[in-house]
């Protein structure tokens, strides 16, 4: 491997940008997108890459305390320089080549400071083209729409063959004496005007190597493209405040006691196990599917179970407590939810449960539609202390997960 060849980044930004919608708004790359100058996430693109050594922006002379704000509000925004543009984009990337002379890098990369959006993985294929001894690398991407001419009546007068026609990106990647070259050529040659770099190379006789482009490194030119760019950057900063995003997971805990008093059975999690006690209350007295019942409740803040099913009223004499579980779950999937999991611990010094734990798992499942290995139930005593321990209830506590929005 010989020794590395250093890297040099001009970002063009000196333009007026008059398509992109009201002048009072000012030149297109210092517009806010995603909270942020366009510059900024530009620059940001380059400075993250440590292979960039010297990084100069051409700024417009009316625009030099806009950009010191940009750079004041990034990271690295001291190592950039900046050089005062030119009459047009190719007068304004020569005096850029020319503030490297100095330096005089091995290669060079002059991008658009109004495309935001170029990946690592775009510069890196510029680069290796560069690396691989290529003198000119343009990415590109090939025209998938179906091109048409049209004339001054807005009338098409023939559809142009794609064939072979690629959209030209930046950064294009050179090799820096050579487009110093061709630049400074150029210059002296009133009748050419270039409104890319590959162009002057193509014009010096310098072979350019096509490279791959992506449609999402979008160059922002009209008044939509600032607002789709806003888009798009809003999205992957909300992303990047809690990256990775997270979904929207809210857990709830349930509790309920029932009185143990004398009888025959007691039903568990819909479950009726027979037993010389049975628990009091005004439905079945399910404690374990009351507990889960608000615990589900919990997660979208919708009360508790007394509140959906009061006590006093009648209807719910004696009533399965299955149906109060399935009112829980219709709330939870109204308020967006999907159940993740729930978990279940009964406290009892009888009668023993786990005969009965897979029919309660399995009840849990059917009734909350979800799959048995979501659904746990748990058991222990009390060690004979305590109202559980002396048989004079049955306590349950619950746990659910569910994730909103997803
Ligand atoms: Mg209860």
């Amino acid at each position: 491997m010989t020794e590395s060849r250093r890297l040099a980044v001009i970002i063009v930004a000196a333009g007026r940008g008059e398509r992109a919608g009201s002048h009072k708004e000012g030149p297109k790359q210092y517009r806010l997108v995603g909270g942020k100058p366009v510059l900024a996430w530009t620059l940001s693109r380059f400075l993250s890459r440590p292979a960039c050594t010297d990084i100069i922006a051409v700024v417009h002379e009316d625009d030099k305390a806009l950009f010191e704000a940009v750079t004041a509000g990034i990271d690295g925004g001291q190592r950039i320089r900046t050089v005062t543009g030119g009459q047009n984009r190719q007068a304004s990337v020569l005096a850029g080549l020319e503030a490297l002379s100095g330096e005089a890098p091995d290669m060079v990369l002059i991008h658009d400071g109004v495309r935001p959006f170029v990946s690592h993985q775009l510069i890196d294929g510029v680069v290796a083209a560069l690396e691989d001894g290529d003198r000119a690398a343009l990415p590109a991407v090939q025209i998938a729409d179906t091109l048409k001419r049209g004339d001054a009546t807005g009338i098409v007068t023939d559809t142009v063959p794609r064939n072979g026609l690629f959209g030209a990106q930046t950064p294009q990647g050179f090799d820096y004496r050579a487009i110093l070259e061709a630049h400074r050529q150029a210059a002296q040659d009133p009748g050419t005007e270039f409104t890319d770099d590959c162009a002057v190379a193509e014009w010096a006789g310098i072979p350019v190597r096509l490279t791959p482009g992506s449609p999402l490194n979008v160059k922002l030119t009209t008044a939509e493209d600032i607002a789709m760019a806003d888009d798009r950057l809003s999205n992957r900063r909300a992303e990047a405040t809690v990256a990775p995003a997270l979904p929207d997971v809210r857990t709830g805990n349930g509790y309920d006691v029932h009185r143990l008093v004398p009888g025959d059975y007691v039903t568990l999690c819909g479950v009726r196990i027979p037993h010389d006690q049975r628990l009091d209350g005004h439905s079945d007295a399910d404690v374990a599917l009351h507990a889960l019942t608000d615990a589900l409740l919990a997660t979208c803040g919708a009360g508790d179970i007394g509140d959906h099913f009061p006590p006093s009223d009648p209807e719910w004499r004696g009533a399965a407590s299955e149906i109060f579980l399935a009112h829980a779950l219709r709330i939870v999937r109204e308020a967006g939810g999907v159940i993740m999991n729930a978990d279940l611990s009964l406290i009892a010094e009888a009668p023993k449960i786990g005969p009965h734990r897979l029919e309660m798992r399995q009840n849990l499942a059917r009734i909350l539609e979800i799959s048995l290995e979501r659904c746990s139930v748990k058991a222990t005593t009390n060690e004979t202390i305590g109202f559980a321990g002396r048989r004079e209830g049955i306590a349950a506590i619950a746990t659910a997960s569910v994730v909103y929005g997803a």
